[in-house]
């Protein structure tokens, strides 16, 4: 009979990892499934934020917190809403999961921890960010993920994707069926599957059928929900579709249109905007130098399409610094010469005709904010008009919502098994990270939640909940 793993681990990327070196450190033989060719999954992408409250850093620089500020602070961010009980578990075990990144080698610049990193403010320093981004965190993963390997206890599967599950009526979960890059299928079997395979935003049906709203993200390509699917074939259950909110002022990337990502700075914390923004209707919508993410966010998804037109022209591109700041020159002359997003006329009628916008109502739109700033005096109250927008060439670049992450997940209880409908564990099935949905963490961007969140969650498995007795009862927490 071949081998029966105690621990199966769906996906080697940021919680997946932490949940396979804690199981193995506890002496579970571990099997990791990939479906890509390297371990790390989105943290080869991502911004790297990771937030955590009463850290031994924090302590060094007599920052006061905890983990009870963190989630008070953490409600007053988003409204009140997510799911409360999955937030404490959470921020409670977020100064360990630090402190264990630490100890495995994980570096932040010393100007950390930070209350802001493009969201909303959190109240106290709690962000960390690598130098070097989400790439940061892979170094020591991968050298405590080794280390587990050349110990024996911890087995990886490469170019390996999971297809489905095993189950056996009676008694649960009992393994997952693999399809390897050469095709062939397999049945792998083990005591306790664990789906750490990501989120579903780079899947457009996906993301149709849950939100049925604008899909604008940039994320990894192995975000395809496949671990979310295969748990709902199973009787899982979606929570925080409802929780959306996406990100203000992503523009289209020029070498892959199928990307939005932040080119051009969009936040007056970075930038204060020279520019106005007309929705569709060739209407402004929000005061432009509005400094709360969080509002200008909801702002923009109050938009047709959840997009509008960023205008200026030629006077604001020769007096203000570049918004541009991922963009040399030459890159932003491309983008005008070549991408429809990104649009250049003599008049205002010709900038209407090629964006689409109707031209009476953007010359009227571009009258009343001159002669408001004129007299220093805004529709929407806006404080910072530095010049009118009066001469030729006129430019339009189109801003759109975006997301890096995907908001609904199956819902699991607090060991983190996944439930049925009737609220009951579906036995010997997990998920952790972003199959969670970051829509748990509530109607708004609680920065560093989803990094952390993963590692955290990740390392509270593999530590603490997954149990591989013969008998397949299960830990309590
Ligand atoms: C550009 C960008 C910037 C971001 N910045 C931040 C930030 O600053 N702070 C923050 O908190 N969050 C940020 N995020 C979000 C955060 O990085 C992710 O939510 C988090 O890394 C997801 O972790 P995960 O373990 O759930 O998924 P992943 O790290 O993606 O791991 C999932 C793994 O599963 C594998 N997999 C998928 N399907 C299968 C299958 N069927 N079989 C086998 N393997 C499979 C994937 O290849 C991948 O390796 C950012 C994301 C992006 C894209």
């Amino acid at each position: 009979m071949s081998e029966i793993w105690d621990v199966i681990v769906v996906g080697a990327g940021t919680a997946g990892l932490p949940t396979a070196i804690h199981a193995g450190q506890r002496g579970a033989k571990v099997l990791v499934v990939e479906v890509s060719d390297r371990v790390g999954g989105t943290l080869h992408l991502s911004s790297g934020s990771f937030s955590a409250a009463g850290t031994s850093l924090q302590r060094s620089k007599n920052i006061d917190d905890s983990p009870e500020k963190h989630f008070n602070d953490g409600l007053r961010i988003n409204h009140g809403t997510g799911n409360k009980t999955m937030m404490r578990l959470w921020q409670d075990h977020a100064a360990a999961a630090y402190e264990w990144l630490m100890s495995i080698g994980m570096q932040y610049p010393d100007n950390q921890p930070e209350a802001v990193r493009g969201h909303e403010p959190y109240d106290t320093p709690r962000i960390y960010t690598p130098v070097n981004a989400g790439v940061g965190y892979i170094a020591p993963l991968k050298n405590a993920f080794e280390a587990e390997v050349a110990k024996g206890n911890v087995k990886l599967l490469l170019k390996t994707e999971m297809t489905d599950l095993i189950i056996d009526p009676a008694k649960g979960v009992q393994g997952v069926k693999v399809k390897s890059a050469d095709g062939k299928i397999e049945d792998i079997h083990g005591r306790n599957v664990v789906l750490a395979a990501g989120g579903y935003a780079n899947n457009e049906a996906m993301w149709r059928e849950i939100h049925n709203r604008p899909r604008r993200v940039y994320t990894n390509a192995q975000s395809m929900g496949t671990g979310i699917q295969v748990a709902r074939k199973y009787g899982a259950q979606l929570e925080g579709a409802e929780e959306i909110i996406m990100t203000f002022g992503g523009t289209q990337c020029l070498d892959d249109p199928s990307k939005v990502w932040i080119h051009a700075k969009t936040q007056p914390s970075m930038r204060d905007p020279w520019e106005i923004y007309v929705n569709l209707k060739g209407e402004r919508f929000m005061a432009e130098d509005e400094r709360n993410p969080d509002v200008r966010e909801r702002a923009l998804m109050l938009q047709d399409d959840w997009a509008c037109w960023c205008i200026y022209d030629q006077s604001i591109v020769d007096k203000s610094p570049s918004p541009f700041f991922l963009w040399e020159p030459e890159k932003v002359a491309r983008a005008f010469a070549t991408n429809p997003n990104y649009r250049k006329a003599n008049t205002l009628d010709e900038l209407a005709t090629l964006t689409g916008l109707p031209a009476k109502a953007l010359k009227e739109t571009v009258k009343r904010y001159n002669d408001g700033q004129a007299v220093g005096a805004d529709a929407f109250d806006r404080k910072f008009m530095p010049a009118p927008i009066t001469t030729g060439p006129f430019y339009a670049v189109k801003l759109y919502s975006i997301t890096v992450v995907s908001f609904a997940g199956v819902t699991v209880d607090t060991n983190l098994r996944i439930l049925d409908a009737a609220k009951k564990p579906i036995p010997n099935l997990y998920a952790v990270g972003e199959m969670l949905g970051m829509g748990i963490f509530g109607n708004a961007y609680l920065g560093g939640s989803s990094v952390s969140g993963a590692i955290t969650l990740g390392r509270l498995l593999g530590n603490k909940l997954l149990s591989w007795s013969q008998t397949g009862a299960l830990a309590a927490e």
